[in-house]
């Protein structure tokens, strides 16, 4: 099986190294293939998603990917910045579904902002779509307006669409994810307001009657966003749509503490995936080997449970992180007094050792 590995700008490439790393030292042999992506991408070969890149990303199996983006490209005009690698990818590979597990460890409910009692123990799945909505409706653009409060002053506007095929698919794998779960889905969406949302709430309703044993219930988004730092463990899978999910995951992201715990999964209809922490590229921190590398190892384990079926050898990965923190090891993001400080490689080595 082949893995493209990306690592991208900032903190990717130390973050992936350890990956890899974890990778490689699995008693499974993969064909693993770097190439550059983002600033790396624009660099070598002038574009954030250089062509021998998108090749290797469709030729392989899975692809794990680091973060892109650094402010130095913030003149580069749109098409050429580092974060259309991303969006690139999504839209080459077809890449809809994305999943995003925030899970509260024992060890670190003190670096949530929330009261331990709120976020202990806390496990719940944001399922976002990611092809749809006001990102990519058309049209989209800026135009002087003719109507509304000020007409002859220039507006923006942008499009909320969503087609029905769209919202059953995303729907099938929220469902299908609260079955291996506590099976219970919530859909999220502000069809009081929204035309879209009212189609969204109506297909998911149906999609629900296929699947009896697992509970559905809707939510507004405003709501959704209160009861998510009211009583996060009350959900179990969310599903929403482009717009809402990219807020809402990470709120969700940050009930736990720190996003460089979180891994993410971004699927296609077969199950190929796109992996990579849900941070970003952390320039502040980036070349100083103190960037917390788990999102990363976690997004290997989700990438062996999702594309290439070997749950058991993510089961060993995820084991070895919840080792490393019951042992005390900590990057600085995730740190507290009492815990022994570590920094990127040496997180590495000891979840190495731990897979041991
Ligand atoms: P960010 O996630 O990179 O950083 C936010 C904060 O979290 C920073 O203080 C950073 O130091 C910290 N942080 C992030 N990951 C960490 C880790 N693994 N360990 C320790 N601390 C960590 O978000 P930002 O600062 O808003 O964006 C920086 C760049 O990343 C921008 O260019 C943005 O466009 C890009 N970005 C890329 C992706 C992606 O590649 N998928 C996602 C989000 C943002």
């Amino acid at each position: 099986m082949k893995i493209a590995i990306l690592p991208g700008d900032g903190i990717g490439p130390e973050i992936i190294a350890q990956a890899r790393l974890v990778l490689e030292n699995l008693d499974e042999s993969f064909t693993l293939e770097e190439a550059p992506v983002g600033g790396a991408g624009y660099e070598a070969d002038g574009h954030p998603l250089p062509p021998a890149t998108l090749q290797l990303a469709k030729e392989a199996d899975a692809i794990l990917f680091g973060s892109v983006g650094d402010f130095k490209y913030d003149q580069l005009p749109r098409e050429l910045r580092p974060e259309q690698a991303i969006l690139g990818l999504r839209k080459h590979l077809a890449l809809f579904a994305n999943l995003r597990p925030a899970i509260c460890y024992p060890e670190l409910t003190s670096a949530s902002s929330l009261k331990p009692e709120i976020v202990a123990g806390l496990d719940i799945l944001i399922v976002r779509e990611l092809n749809g909505d006001v990102y990519f409706g058309s049209p989209k653009g800026i135009r002087t307006a003719m109507d509304g409060l000020f007409p002859g002053s220039r507006e923006g506007f942008d499009t909320m669409r969503y087609s029905e095929p769209e919202v059953r698919r995303i729907g099938h794998v929220a469902f299908a994810a609260a079955r291996k779960r506590n099976k219970r889905v919530c859909s999220v969406d502000k069809s009081n307001v929204l035309e879209t949302s009212q189609l969204w709430r109506e297909i998911m309703s149906e999609i629900g009657k296929e699947y009896p044993d697992v509970e559905l219930t809707h939510m507004y988004v405003d709501n959704a966003a209160m009861q998510l730092v009211k009583a996060p463990k009350a959900f179990d899978v969310v599903v929403t749509g482009n717009l809402f999910g990219d807020i809402l995951s990470d709120e969700a992201a940050m009930l736990t503490g720190s996003i460089g715990m979180l891994p993410s999964a971004s699927l296609d209809a077969h199950n190929k995936g796109l992996y990579e922490p849900s941070h970003g590229s952390a320039p502040d921190i980036a070349g100083q080997g103190i960037a917390n590398p788990l999102a990363t190892i976690l997004s290997a384990a989700m990438m062996l449970r999702y594309s290439l079926g070997k749950p058991e050898q993510a089961t060993r990965i995820e084991r070895a992180v919840q080792q490393v923190l019951t042992e005390g090891y900590r990057t600085r993001d995730i740190y507290t007094d009492g815990t022994k400080k570590v920094g990127t490689a040496q997180m590495g080595q000891a979840v190495l050792k731990a897979l041991e």
